[in-house]
């Protein structure tokens, strides 16, 4: 069995106007430090398959039909608090805006020791020097410095490398980066992308890819789901699908 598999999934936002199916009969696997592209245009339900994985679909948003398995466990239909224990120790994400997923309000010390305690065994002492660590291997000088920062302190692209070193502090097996660059300065869009290749390659985690850039898609992923209003068009090895 894959690190991940999606099986005839389906998911529907319903509306007054009728149902309106995002994703339709989606199936496809991931394997153990394999980065999946997916693309598409606008609307053709990539974020919505990334958000449905982790149950974070937007209202009225809803899984119609079909399973998610991580490891071979079912990961669709958990309870909240069953799911909110994947997403935090099995999944970790990474969306576009970096300031979706840090709180402006707490240090990056705190967002990353409280999901290291909350996910791992470390606490306290060890929680901390593990986050020191995780700021390290994401790219980012003087971490034992920055790490006392808010968020507002850092750069954009800097920021990004914070979401992925809180990303990976539970030591997820599996991460969704949904157009993580979209957001950042062209200069620095490749630097944070060899950064999340290099460390799913490292740490063996697989990754689903959201993006819409080609040129992304050939330097960094393994494979590439192509979506087309909600259907998978082609699955495939990167360079036979770009071929
Ligand atoms: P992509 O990420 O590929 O741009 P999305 O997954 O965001 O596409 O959207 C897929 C389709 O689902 C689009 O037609 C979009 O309008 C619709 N959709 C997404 N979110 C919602 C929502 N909360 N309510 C209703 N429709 C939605
Ligand atoms: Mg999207």
């Amino acid at each position: 069995m894959s690190l991940l598999e999606v099986r005839n999934l389906r998911i529907e936002y319903p509306s007054r106007r009728g149902v309106m199916a995002a994703v339709k009969d989606l199936s496809f696997s991931i394997e153990k430090g394999e980065i999946l592209g997916v693309v598409g245009e606008s609307g053709a339900g990539k974020s919505t398959i990334g958000n449905a994985i982790i149950d974070l679909l937007s209202p009225p948003g809803r899984i119609a039909s079909g399973d998610v398995y991580l490891n071979g466990q079912k990961i669709s239909g958990l309870t909240p608090t069953e799911m909110r224990k994947v997403r935090g120790a099995h999944i970790g994400f990474i969306f576009q805006d970096p300031m979706t997923s840090l709180n402006p309000l707490f240090t990056v010390e705190r967002q990353l020791v409280e999901t290291i305690e909350a996910n791992t065994e470390l606490r306290g002492a060890a929680a901390s020097e593990r986050a020191i660590e995780l700021m390290a291997s994401v790219g980012i000088p003087q971490p034992e410095i920055r790490i006392k920062q808010y968020p507002h302190q850092f750069s954009g692209g800097m920021r990004q490398r914070v979401v992925i070193a809180i990303a990976l502090a539970g030591d997820p097996e599996f991460i969704i980066a949904d157009e993580p660059t979209t957001a950042l300065d062209v200069s620095i869009q490749d630097q944070i992308l060899e950064l999340i290749k290099a460390l799913c390659k490292e740490r063996q985690v697989g990754c689903m890819l959201v993006t819409h850039d080609m040129g992304v898609v050939s330097n960094v992923t393994d494979r590439v789901a192509v979506m087309y209003r909600g259907d998978l068009m082609e699955i495939g090895p990167t360079a036979e699908v770009l071929g």
